[in-house]
């Protein structure tokens, strides 16, 4: 039984027609690479680094911040480490920061925050090109929704390069960016971003909280948090599509990633790139390996014309059968 889980573990993420899947890990603390790698895990496609400097009352310096990346990515030993720049505001506060008002998942969040405090930005930015010296590194951008945003936060990590460069400190010249599709905008706008982008990656979480229009952390309407809505199915499936008609990678690192009984909806669907928490790396991999994508993706075609939600389920069910 141990040799069939370690099998499991070092075995490629292959469905039984030959499609290789990534299976991805989603870590928030630098030690989280521990579970990565005993996971197997083929890289880290969400590092949540705001977690770095919840519980604490300051910013962490440029500094620090480094050595917190360079551990994930020595850690990863060559695979791919996504970082993501922080996603403060909402569910996420920072005591130090009172910037952020009512309504804090539609106000100063994520990449807006950065967008506004510039040297909180840049400083990041630094960090994570001297940690890209040190393996393969990605930067990854929270709550984008305009193209102007998109442009800006380009700006940015191209002052950061140059600032870098003025100093002589190595960093890998081309780093990809890529964007967080977690805005039902941004997902029925998606040209704008295939055309800046080296790669997105869907956040289903906030994706159904806005898609929804359910606060992802109130209780008195989590019964009508659902993945399965239609809207949400549609708004997932357009990104993943349109993503590979252009030829850019896409990954879902929100939780339906991690949902065993999603996997082969998302397979379907035609994502490629999974992130997950580690726990549910192996589950999720064996669903892959007992699946076949040619024999899914017509059934999957069929329930994303469904609107009837009992339908969706039914037909997921027999999907999943
Ligand atoms: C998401 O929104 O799905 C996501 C992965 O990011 P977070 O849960 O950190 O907001
Ligand atoms: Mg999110």
């Amino acid at each position: 039984e141990r040799s069939k889980l370690k099998r499991l573990k070092t075995m490629k993420a292959t469905t039984l027609d030959g499609v290789d899947v990534l299976m991805y890990a989603n870590i928030e603390l630098p030690e989280d690479v521990e579970a990565a790698r005993t996971a197997g895990a083929d890289g880290i496609g969400l590092f949540r680094t705001e977690f770095l400097f919840l519980n604490r009352g300051d910013m962490p310096t440029e500094d620090e911040q480094f050595e917190a990346y360079r551990k994930v990515v020595k850690g990863m030993e060559g695979k791919p480490v996504t970082i993501r720049t922080f996603d403060l505001g909402a569910d996420k506060a920072l005591d130090a920061m009172d910037r952020v008002k009512t309504n804090p998942a539609l106000g100063l969040r994520a990449i807006r925050l950065q967008l506004a405090e510039p040297k909180m930005f840049r400083t990041q930015l630094r960090a994570i090109l001297r940690a890209s010296k040190y393996g393969k590194v990605k930067i990854l951008i929270p709550m984008l929704a305009h193209a102007h945003e998109i442009d800006a936060t380009l700006a940015a990590v191209q002052a950061a390069k140059q600032s870098l460069r003025e100093q002589k400190i190595g960093f890998d010249e081309g780093i990809e960016v890529g964007g967080m599709i977690e805005i039902p905008a941004a997902a029925l706008a998606i040209g704008m971003f295939l055309r800046r982008l080296d790669f997105l990656s869907i956040g289903t979480n906030d994706l159904i909280q806005y898609a929804l229009a359910i606060d992802r952390s109130d209780e008195t309407v989590s019964q009508l948090y659902d993945p399965l809505h239609p809207a949400v199915l549609m708004l997932v499936a357009h990104t993943i599509y349109s993503g590979e008609k252009a030829g850019l990678p896409v990954s879902v690192c929100g939780e339906l990633a991690g949902d065993p009984a999603m996997t082969r909806l998302l397979l379907g669907m035609g994502l490629r790139v999974f992130s997950m928490h580690p726990s549910q790396i192996l589950e999720v991999k064996q669903h892959v390996l007992k699946s076949e994508v040619a024999e899914i993706a017509p059934q999957v075609r069929k329930i994303l014309r469904y609107s009837e939600p009992e339908k969706i389920r039914e037909q997921i069910d027999k999907l999943n059968a």
